[in-house]
């Protein structure tokens, strides 16, 4: 399937037809996978892709892309030409030993954001993104940016909670995408984790429900979360308050507990 714009189309169902799009358009089909190399779709939200190969031998396993990114071709081309750079990397490091290519250091003088994202991978991203600025390449990608198609992220539920009736202090929980917005079990999450019955769940945009942690598909706490406070909670609650899509829809107080 394709989609997208009708002079650009990328394909975004099966993964193998973007790798080759790409490869032909933007690496003039350079890029040799390895045998056994693979592309797959995987249920990652924290990462948007990543690059997998042997740590012994730099082969290239494989391409992962969070399967969240097929509603949005543009985020999901940007991601796997970002995949594809640190394939080429390791494909050039192979067959010349010259390590640079890996981007292990900092070198002075030179561009370096972190390992794996230093001078060769800075200079392929400025060089795609001059030739093709629809592209977008980052370092790093942040969910809902100008490269997603808005319409299609679902909105999302968070649950607020105010610490010791104070309004600077709290947490904020986003709620599983499919879970009920299940007000006794809300009210015993806010208890156990912070011993609160006070909360609020304001339904939001999806892309501004990232970053918080996230209850359990029947809206308990996770065996990890600790009773956390969120830096610049009483900012955060603001800004999330005055996005226009942002609606309260439910307040919770511990004497109106079982409305
Ligand atoms: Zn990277």
């Amino acid at each position: 399937m394709l989609l997208g714009i009708a002079s650009d189309p990328i394909p975004t169902t099966e993964l193998s037809e973007l790798f080759q799009f790409c490869n032909d358009r933007y690496f003039s089909g350079e890029l040799d996978p390895s045998e056994g190399f693979v592309l797959r779709f995987n249920r990652s939200v924290k990462l948007f892709g990543c690059f997998r190969y042997c740590l012994e031998t730099n082969v290239d396993w494989a391409i992962e892309i969070s399967g969240r990114l097929r509603d949005h071709p543009r985020a999901l081309r940007s991601t796997m030409v970002h995949e594809m750079i640190h394939m080429l990397a390791h494909q050039r490091f192979r067959r010349t030993g010259n390590r640079r290519y890996l981007d292990e250091h900092r070198i002075p003088g030179q561009p370096f954001v972190n390992r794996g994202h230093g001078a060769f991978f800075l200079g392929e991203l400025e060089r795609l993104n001059r030739c093709w600025p629809e592209l977008g390449i980052s370092v790093k990608s942040s969910f809902g940016n100008h490269l997603y198609e808005l319409g299609r992220i679902r909105p999302r539920h968070l649950l607020v909670v105010s610490i010791a009736n104070s309004n600077d202090k709290g947490m904020i929980y986003a709620l599983h995408p499919s879970a009920p917005v299940d007000v006794e079990r809300l009210n015993k999450t806010a208890q156990g984790l912070h011993d609160v019955e006070d909360f609020t769940v304001l339904r939001v945009s999806g892309e501004l429900a990232e970053g918080f942690p996230v209850l359990r598909k029947d809206n308990a706490p996770r065996v990890r979360m600790r009773r956390l406070s969120l830096r610049g909670f009483k900012d955060k609650v603001q800004t999330l308050r005055n996005h226009a899509m942002t609606i309260d829809i439910m307040e919770s107080r511990g004497e109106q507990k079982a409305a």
